[in-house]
């Protein structure tokens, strides 16, 4: 996989790649010779740089998605959030690779928070003693910058995001991944396999359209050998606070995800309601499983963190 240096011109095609020093955005690149050289390719020296780093954190979790807006980044942080909550003595971080759209920033109530460099690396923002996060937003100037990379560049800032980060010790690191199966899995599964990734979490909603996608999903895991932990069913009912009656949002008109997973022998570790209070939980960065107990939402996601825990020891003594 293409390998890109941190002063790479913007359409950089990789050092790794056949055509490196050869194009032309690789003209004026002060790496122009080394690469149509050829001297440049070769094993990626990220692989080792990413196990090295990724030594010190036990769990590396990725939270996978076949489509946009099922609820990835909402599960990744109430997954980090919860996993910390439960133990004060456990380590966890965040990391947002979802390049395109890195929305953790703001659900974890860090928006704008600035990231600091030191000898050991960037230094994650911290939203708990025991809960740090390290996203792409952090390097944005502004929210709204919209961030138009190809594939090489974004491959070069995951390995950088994966290597030169400094999250000291960890128990869990999850990570929050774009939808769909990209050049952001590809490189994001290269290095991780290589650095004991622990397995991916798939988040779907109930309805045909998005389970087809992570069908696709769970074909690409089984092709790039990522364990699959479990697939978790979003916003699959709406239990109204008043009368508590139980209405499908999303009809699960094939079976769901439940079934889904049954027949792709997969496990399946449940759903979560839907709860408006969760959304405004998210743009506001509040901790809703503290600050709403008693949803339906929080009381299934309780249960559901037990079962991904399990799941984590599973595969790592496997
Ligand atoms: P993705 O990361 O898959 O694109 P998000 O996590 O950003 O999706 O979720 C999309 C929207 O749905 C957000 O506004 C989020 O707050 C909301 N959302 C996600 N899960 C739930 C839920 N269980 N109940 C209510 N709102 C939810």
């Amino acid at each position: 996989m293409a390998d890109v240096p941190s002063d790479a011109p913007e359409h950089c095609p990789g050092t790794q790649s056949e055509s490196a020093g050869k194009v032309s955005a690789c003209q004026g690149c002060p790496n122009q010779s080394i690469c149509s050289s050829g001297a440049a390719r070769g094993p990626d020296p990220g692989i080792e740089l990413v196990r090295k780093r990724l030594e010190s954190v036990k769990h590396k979790i990725l939270v996978l998605s076949g489509k946009g807006g099922v609820g990835k980044s909402t599960f990744t942080s109430l997954l980090a959030r919860g996993l910390a909550a439960a133990d004060s003595d456990r380590n966890v971080a965040i990391l947002d690779i979802d390049i395109c759209g890195p929305s953790i920033p703001r659900v974890m109530g860090v928006l704008g928070e600035q990231v600091h460099q030191s000898g050991s690396g960037w230094s994650p923002v911290y939203v708990e003693d025991n809960l740090s996060v390290m996203s792409i937003g952090f390097l944005l100037s502004s929210p709204d910058d919209a961030i138009i990379w190809r594939g090489p560049k974004k491959n070069g800032m995951i390995r950088q995001f994966l290597s030169e980060v400094d999250w000291g010790a960890l128990d869990y690191l999850v990570i929050d991944t774009p939808p769909g199966t990209s050049d952001e899995h590809l490189s994001a599964a290269q290095y991780l396999l290589n650095a004991g990734l622990t397995g991916a979490v798939i988040l779907t909603t109930p309805h045909e359209v998005a389970l087809l996608d992570v069908r696709k999903e769970i074909d690409f895991c089984r092709k790039v050998s990522i364990p699959v932990l479990g697939v978790v069913e979003n916003m699959a009912a709406f239990v109204c606070p008043k009368c508590k009656t139980e209405t499908a949002i999303f009809p699960a008109n094939t079976g769901g995800g439940s079934k889904m997973a049954m027949e792709l022998g997969v496990p399946f570790l449940g759903s979560l309601p839907l709860d408006p209070r969760l959304a405004r939980s998210c743009d506001e960065g509040t901790n809703f499983l503290t600050d709403v107990q008693d949803s339906p939402t929080t009381v299934a996601f309780n249960k559901l963190l037990k079962d991904v825990v399990e799941a984590c020891e599973e595969s790592r003594s496997s």
